[in-house]
């Protein structure tokens, strides 16, 4: 069954705005777009070709975002940053007031705030710190009805750090066939040592997976992140979205992150960041004052102290800011730690009085 009979219904023959460069044609003299014909460029006032508007969906990045990924250029839509995916997401499938979302907690906050925006419903299973933050598929299944559009997995999980892959997303998949999306947020996936859920869109027109060049790929300033999909859903949602998405200068950072050596780069930073992540973890767990450092698959930490505020202020005392999750539910006295450069991750070790290297 398509997706598509899940979706929205006024949305799902919903014509897009007519962008100029979406009609796809190209000619020496544009006077299509309203555009200024001169390059701010040429006054080195602008990067060059600011004038004109994006390509929508600009097809080289698509392409090589989507070999890097393991799917078809068809199957990949590209977006400021996953959190617009999600926005877009919730939008094309959740009939406000009606419809509803499932999840877990603790979990990313967006996916409660896109659910309130488009008015749905956002369930939570609530899953247990001292268990590990274990799934059971069964009960986050019996959470979900017929008005069910979406059901959320974070993996790795933020900010827990779990991973929930394998068997248990197939399950989901299976489960939620012809009923809901299953979206799994893949935001931390490049430190997680793990394949990606992507190699179930294959098998299950029914899951979506978000990418991102914000964390791995050092580019969150860029807003650049990916949705992939069975082909009807990036149709849809390429349909819903604004018209030009990508700034230019977005497309331009994310193309040189994919240069091979850029690649290799980031793949020698995100061993690094996996290794400090297992140094201090191991540090912290014998470091004063520390509860409970729970297993990361993700470029942080959950941290639970005897004192949260106590350390969140020794730590800011020392020029280091964290996040600070202890006032939710089942994460008292939770702060969750970025993994830095090592010698950031020594002053944190330092002005939490625990072990050095
Ligand atoms: C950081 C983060 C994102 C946001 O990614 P952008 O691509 O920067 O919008 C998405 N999901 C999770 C779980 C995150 O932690």
């Amino acid at each position: 069954m398509s997706m598509l009979e899940r979706a929205r219904p006024e949305l799902v023959a919903f014509a897009p705005y007519a962008s100029a460069r979406r009609a796809g044609f190209d000619a020496r003299v544009r006077l299509d777009a309203n555009e200024s014909p001169w390059d701010s460029a040429d006054d080195g006032c602008t990067d060059a070709g600011l004038n004109r508007y994006p390509q929508p969906q600009p097809d080289a990045l698509r392409a090589r975002l989507a070999a890097l990924y393991g799917v078809d250029a068809a199957s990949l839509w590209l977006g400021r940053g996953s959190d617009e995916a999600i926005d877009l997401l919730l939008r094309a499938f959740c009939r406000a007031g009606r419809d509803n979302v499932v999840a877990f907690a603790p979990t990313f906050g967006m996916y409660r705030v896109g659910a309130a925006l488009q008015g749905a419903a956002f369930r939570t299973l609530a899953l247990s710190a001292d268990d590990g933050f274990a799934l059971d598929t069964d009960h986050l299944l019996a959470l979900a009805d017929d008005d069910t559009k979406l059901v959320i997995v974070c993996s790795p999980n933020n900010p827990s750090g779990t991973l929930y892959h394998g068997d248990a997303l197939e399950r989901l998949a299976r489960a939620l066939d012809g009923r809901a999306l299953l979206l799994v947020d893949e935001a931390y996936v490049e430190f997680a040592g793990v394949a990606s859920a992507s190699a179930l869109l294959a098998r299950h027109s029914n899951v979506a997976v978000l990418r991102t060049l914000s964390k791995a790929h050092a580019l969150a300033g860029a807003r650049v992140g990916a949705l992939l999909a069975h082909p009807e859903v990036v149709d849809l949602v390429a349909r819903i979205a604004a018209p030009y998405p990508l700034p230019s200068g977005s497309v331009r950072a994310a193309s040189a992150a994919l240069e091979p050596a850029t690649l290799a780069r980031t793949r020698a930073r995100i061993a690094t960041l996996v290794a400090e992540r297992e140094r201090i973890a191991v540090a912290l767990a014998v470091a004063g004052g520390v509860r409970t450092v729970w297993p990361s698959a993700g470029n942080f930490l959950l941290v639970r102290f005897a004192d949260a505020r106590e350390a969140f202020a020794r730590l800011l005392g020392a020029g280091i800011l964290v996040r600070d999750f202890s006032a939710q539910p089942g994460l008292a006295n939770c702060l969750r730690i970025t993994i830095g450069r090592p010698d950031e991750n020594d002053a944190l070790l330092a002005a939490l009085g625990g072990a050095r290297r």
